[in-house]
């Protein structure tokens, strides 16, 4: 019996036995709604969902899934249609990314099961949350951290190319988050512009994890080519195998390329004319780029994947001097089961707060421990990964990297982008 349920049995409408006279029913409306005031939000909703006609309806058209829901799509892939959706509790929206199974061959269920667990593995800032996973005969269902803001692609390819400034903002928080999944041996292997969401005028989500893969050592060998052809790397066409982080590093070279001239460096009408010019190296970057953005565009996209600038001299470049990048605090356990096996004086401020709120809406420690082992497949876990994320999110645990002092292009248009970048409050230049 699904957790929640067993308190609406005793306490809900019950199979009518016997039929009851007008008055008798009146009574008995009463009964139910005085008890439903004293339900907890979750009694309520789970009462909702076994007997609520409405509620059983939308359930059954798909408007609910879970504890969610479901309102227009917001996105699609090759695989996946992506809704907006709301928490019926805690009414924090999200993006849920719905695959059909029937539709999947054992290579792409595989990799959908090494997108979940690329996911659980990661928190970081600019990576997209994982929330919770749901399953039905016939599709999955997973819930993702909401990233509104639209996409990297779309945004240059409406507005153009970003200024140097805005570059910089942008390139410093997926560097970050590349970084992230390397040290915890995730390689994303389709990093591309569609797959950079913005949350909000300058925050980006490194999204799409459905090509990834873990590691056991960084240096390992693979063997899969996947990931979109204009931003593959040479070797991914010239040999079996290649070496995971080496490849999402061109990758990002190649995104930096997009970012600060809105064009591609590589281009071709066929893929075996891509393939010849990514294979030659050959292409030009225009002179109005920055030298020092230039010259890690160059360090970057390099044949030889031994002698392309690796994530740590990225950081140091000259480019992104400027630029402090925002540390990341310690991740925080994405289990709610640490709530329970925590000694109570050792919670966290984050983790407090979270806990009272799961009373507040009626999920108490023994939901959680009953619900434990099952991970991102269970409800509890979503409110309690929402609202922990909520709490990080409010300690400010989301700040963008900050450009410090002058920003020392030569090129003339990055003293123009610096002054419209110190007008905007949507991140924070300090001279
Ligand atoms: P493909 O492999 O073709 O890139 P996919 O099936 O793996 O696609 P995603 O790239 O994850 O799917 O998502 C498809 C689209 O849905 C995205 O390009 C984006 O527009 C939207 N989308 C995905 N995740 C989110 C999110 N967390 N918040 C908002 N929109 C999202
Ligand atoms: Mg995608």
């Amino acid at each position: 019996m699904p957790m929640g349920e067993k308190q609406v049995a005793q306490n809900g409408p019950r199979h009518r036995l016997w039929s009851l006279s007008d008055s008798e029913e009146c009574a008995k409306d009463e009964e139910e709604s005085g008890l439903k005031k004293h339900l907890t939000p979750l009694e309520r909703l789970t009462m909702n969902m076994c007997h609520d006609e409405k509620t059983l309806k939308e359930l059954l058209v798909g408007r609910r899934v879970g504890f969610y829901q479901v309102r227009g799509q917001i996105g699609s892939g090759s695989f996946s249609k992506v809704k907006l959706a709301f928490h019926a509790l805690t009414k924090d929206k999200v993006a849920i990314k719905i695959l059909d199974k029937l539709r999947l061959d054992a290579q792409s269920l595989r990799m959908l099961s090494r997108e979940i667990s690329s996911m659980e593995t990661l928190q970081h800032p600019n990576v997209v949350r994982l929330y919770e996973v749901m399953e039905t005969p016939c599709r999955m269902y997973l819930v993702l951290e909401y990233a509104g803001g639209g996409d990297l692609y779309t945004r240059i390819s409406t507005q153009g190319r970003l200024t140097d400034a805005f570059c910089k903002i942008v390139f410093a928080q997926i560097l970050s988050a590349i970084k992230h999944m390397h040290e915890n041996n995730v390689i994303h292997r389709d990093l591309k512009a569609e797959n950079v969401l913005f949350t909000g005028e300058a925050c980006i989500k490194v999204a799409d994890l459905g090509f990834s893969t873990r590691v056991k050592n960084r240096s390992d060998i693979l063997d899969t080519f996947c990931g979109s052809p204009p931003y593959a790397a040479p070797e991914l066409f010239r040999d079996d195998n290649y070496m995971g982080p080496p490849v999402d590093i061109w990758a990002m070279g190649v995104l930096l390329f997009f970012m600060s001239t809105g064009t591609m460096p590589f281009r071709a009408e066929t893929l075996n004319k891509l393939r010849r010019c990514i294979l030659d190296g050959s292409y030009s970057i225009p002179t109005w780029v920055s030298a020092p953005c230039q010259r890690l565009i160059r360090g970057i996209l390099r044949r030889d994947p031994s002698e392309r600038c690796a994530l740590d001299q990225m950081l140091g470049c000259e480019w992104l001097l400027p630029v402090e990048m925002f540390r990341p605090r310690a991740p925080l356990q994405m289990n709610p089961m640490a709530l329970v096996e925590a000694d109570p004086e050792s919670l966290l401020e984050e983790e407090e707060e979270v806990k009272a709120r799961l009373e507040e809406l009626g999920i108490t420690m023994d939901h959680i421990t009953n619900n434990q082992g099952k991970g991102s497949r269970c409800a509890i876990t979503g409110v309690y990964r929402i609202l922990i994320h909520r709490a990080q999110k409010s300690r400010g645990a989301e700040r963008l990297p900050v450009i410090r002092g002058v920003v020392k292009d030569p090129k003339r248009d990055s003293l123009r982008a610096y002054r419209s970048l110190r007008h905007t409050s949507k991140f924070c230049v300090i001279a």
